[in-house]
């Protein structure tokens, strides 16, 4: 059995929080293969390392003094390292560092720094060998992620090694300029290692106890969900539920390798296990309800529009040469509705208007602001009838006017679009129906 163990910078961002990381990972000799990220906040006003280098840095191109910034970050590496009781030292390193940033050496390599030295901390305090991610994983001069090269070299390195720790968030040009994922991206190491060690399974640690089955923000205490297939879990993403990179899927998915997130701070909690397919009956209906707020609707009709051949595509030929991507498209015999992002409509809003008048000639054209989506997901609705007429008679018994509905052709999700004022209340009527009352 071989697992990779994926570390976020709550789960690293004190001596403390290290040695409950070394205890979860001594108490499975499974866990062979970690990566961390840089030291995140320690309390809730705190710094992440990756920020605090990215200030330093700027800080250095602007032509200013650095290097006291430089040295809290080092502090914060040396509170760690004597907190473990380790005798490493990191001034060379750091000198390096500050000779790179003097340099102009990027905002991606100042960036990875982070992982980089928390990782020689991870691989001392465990004991485990180090490989430097500039050395294992590839991008091409655009930036774009080499995925077979990358597999090759990780492959390759990591194969006659027992025990190590390959820092998460950058990798290398092929010219050796370090890059880096977009932010939060040790989550898409952790994948490409997985996949390299053809792992049994990638553990994702971070501080929560997997993916909610909505926003605690707007649910009091929501349940866990404990098992989500990749594609449920791509509807949620999509509609602003965050736990873990999306680019982390991708490699993993193909692979078949199951992720399972996991909390540092409760490491008896099983988490979320997420998964390619699954014959595990959901606990509920429903896997997961997550939304998003700042939409916008064009609302076009015209008499006789279902019998005027290619109608559709002239409408979406408008938005489509204004650069704006659509959300929805619900429609009736002579209307059609196309959702967009309300910020972005904003801009070209009169372009596309004269757009639709010219090439279309509705009889007319209504905007409406201010909406909501929200998507109630879930792998359970195929086999169970009544699902939709559920949804809208909470969101009736709770005054909620539905504006759209969009069920998905996989019957995996029903969108439903409401005010924006009604967003939260809808979200817990949904999730009252389908998860309070089934307790
Ligand atoms: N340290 C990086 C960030 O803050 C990458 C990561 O944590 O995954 O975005």
């Amino acid at each position: 059995m071989k697992k990779v163990v994926k570390f976020g910078g709550s789960s690293l961002a004190s001596a403390a929080q290290f040695k409950k990381v070394g205890d979860i990972i001594r108490s499975d000799e499974a866990r062979r293969y970690v990566v961390p990220s840089a030291p995140g906040k320690r309390f809730a006003d705190d710094t992440k390392v990756t920020d605090m280098l990215y200030d330093c840095y700027h800080t250095a191109v602007a032509g200013r003094p650095f290097h006291e910034k430089l040295k809290k970050i080092e502090e914060r590496y040396q509170e760690i390292i004597e907190g473990l009781g380790l005798s490493l030292c990191l001034d060379e390193q750091f000198a390096v560092i500050e000779e790179q940033f003097a340099a102009g050496a990027g905002d991606d390599y100042a960036a990875s720094r982070g992982e980089y030295l928390n990782g020689i901390v991870m691989a001392e305090y465990l004991g485990y060998e180090f490989v430097d991610a500039a050395e294992v994983i590839f991008f091409d001069e655009q930036g774009t992620f080499l995925a077979e090269e990358t597999d090759r070299a990780l492959r390759e390195r990591l194969s006659d090694m027992e025990r190590v720790v390959v820092p998460g968030f950058y990798g290398a040009k092929l010219d050796g300029t370090v890059k880096t994922f977009s932010r939060g991206g040790s989550d898409v190491t952790g994948s490409i290692v997985a996949k390299a060690v053809d792992a049994d399974l990638y553990e994702n640690w971070t501080d929560v106890s997997g993916f909610l089955v909505t926003d605690p923000r707007i649910v009091e205490n929501p349940e866990v969900i404990s098992t989500i297939t990749y594609k449920e879990l791509r509807e949620l993403s999509y509609m602003g539920a965050t736990v873990l990179h999306e680019d982390a899927i991708f490699p993993l998915r193909k692979a078949g390798i199951p992720i399972n997130i996991r909390n540092t701070n409760k490491p008896q909690d099983r988490g979320t296990l997420i998964v390619e397919s699954t014959c595990t009956k959901p606990n509920y209906t429903i896997t997961g309800i997550a939304g998003k707020k700042g939409f916008a609707s064009i609302h076009i009709e015209k008499d006789m529009m279902n019998a005027e051949v290619g109608f559709v595509r002239k409408v979406l030929q408008v938005f489509e040469d204004n650069g704006l991507s659509i959300e929805h498209v619900p429609s009736g015999i002579d209307t059609m509705t196309v959702y967009v992002n309300q910020r972005d409509f904003q801009e070209k809003e009169q372009n596309i208007i004269a757009g639709l008048h010219r090439t279309v000639a509705p009889d007319t054209i209504e905007l409406e602001s201010d909406l909501a989506l929200i998507a109630v997901v879930g792998r359970g609705m195929r086999q169970n009838r009544g699902t939709a007429g559920r949804i809208f008679s909470a969101l009736a018994h709770a005054h909620i006017n539905v504006k759209m509905i969009d069920q998905g052709s996989s019957e995996l999700n029903i969108i439903v679009g409401v005010e924006e004022r009604d967003f939260e209340a809808a979200i817990r009527a949904v999730y009252d129906i389908f998860i309070s009352y089934q307790i």
